[in-house]
């Protein structure tokens, strides 16, 4: 298996735009009119455009609510806030890492402006906890990765495929881990969407919805991002462009959405009002069918190539303009044109 090189921190004798997306040469100059790949600028652009922070987000509704959600819907709230809190964080360190690995000045970039992005994802989580419950129940939230047995093997899955990168870097191990990330980003981030945006749509924690289809919105660049990392490493590697590849592809999202289904049947359940399990089951195939085709795979699932949650559309895309749903805050400077709308997903 061909290692996979660092990038220099300075080559004097290399050009500003790299000459490959892996072991290429660079001078690790960062002048974004003279960049290897064209999307990594309009990328940048759309990055920048969705920046948000938790401060924007006026939780005094919240606050009086939460106390009147009933028991099993507090305990989701807060069982999936902790699954998100997980992600979030090994997913800023996950993405340094890549960075370090990509030779070109502009992908470490762009991997810089995503781990940052991450990183505020996880202060929503504790800015949402510290409004809500009290410090000792955050801490216990905090920990439920480490507690909680479905969270963990479902956590493992993704870990256990970062860490084969992370300990042995080559080209290959790097194309499978982006697998495991398009999983995280792109899958396992969305029963927990569906949990909040399902609350909002029965007018219950808006604003905390509210800061979920934020992070929904980022997510969906990232998910773009590294779809883009993928097909490049292959188009300028095709050796590594195998069927065993193809196959491990659609296996493991086939696994992650098994996983994800036991996970959201646990949690999720048939208890909470509106969110039903047999079309949350489907919701979870649809988007592994997705994900898994957006790599290049074939889709694990036969069938399952609509949306069953159709409500779900108007929460996920508000940043369209199609619904003022959201209107926890002004959004004045996110300037929302259509280099700044959603990406190609
Ligand atoms: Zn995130
Ligand atoms: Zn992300």
């Amino acid at each position: 298996m061909l290692e996979i090189k660092k990038r220099d921190l300075i080559d004097v004798d290399a050009p500003n735009a790299s000459t490959g997306i892996v072991n290429g040469k660079s001078s690790n100059i960062l002048n974004w009119d003279d960049v290897r790949f064209p999307w990594a600028y309009p990328k940048y652009k759309r990055m920048l455009g969705n920046f948000w922070t938790p401060f924007e987000i006026n939780m005094s509704k919240d606050i009086k609510q939460f106390p009147n959600l009933t028991e099993q819907e507090k305990d989701t709230f807060l069982k999936v806030i902790g699954l998100l809190a997980l992600l979030d964080s090994i997913q800023t360190d996950y993405a340094g890492k890549v960075a370090d690995y990509l030779t070109d000045s502009s992908l470490n970039a762009l991997m810089i402006i995503l781990a940052q992005q991450e990183v505020v994802h996880n202060h929503s989580y504790s800015y949402v906890l510290s409004s809500i419950v009290p410090k000792a129940k955050q801490d216990e939230v905090f920990d439920y990765w480490r507690t909680e047995p479905t969270l963990r093997r479902r956590n493992d899955f993704i870990t256990n495929g970062y860490k084969s990168f992370v300990e042995n870097p080559t080209v290959e191990n790097l194309l499978h881990s982006i697998i495991y990330d398009v999983i995280l980003e792109g899958l396992f981030f969305y029963s927990g969407f569906a949990f909040f945006y399902n609350l909002a749509r029965n007018q219950k924690m808006v604003a905390t919805s509210t800061m979920i289809n934020y992070i929904n919105r980022d997510e969906q660049l990232h998910v773009g991002l590294f779809e883009k990392i993928f097909k490049e490493i292959l188009r300028e590697n095709p050796q590594y462009d195998t069927a065993e590849l193809q196959e491990l592809g659609t296996n493991t999202f086939k696994k992650a959405a098994e996983l994800e289904i036991e996970w959201a049947e646990q949690i999720i359940g048939n208890q909470i009002d509106g969110l039903l399990m047999p079309e949350l089951e489907e919701y979870i195939k649809f988007m592994a069918n997705k994900r898994s085709e957006q790599l290049g795979f074939t889709a694990p699932f036969e069938g399952y190539r609509t949306n069953p949650l159709r409500w779900i559309v108007a929460y996920q895309e508000v940043d369209l303009g199609k619904t003022d749903f959201f209107e926890q805050k002004s959004r004045q400077y996110t300037k929302t044109s259509d280099a700044n709308g959603f990406d190609e997903l």
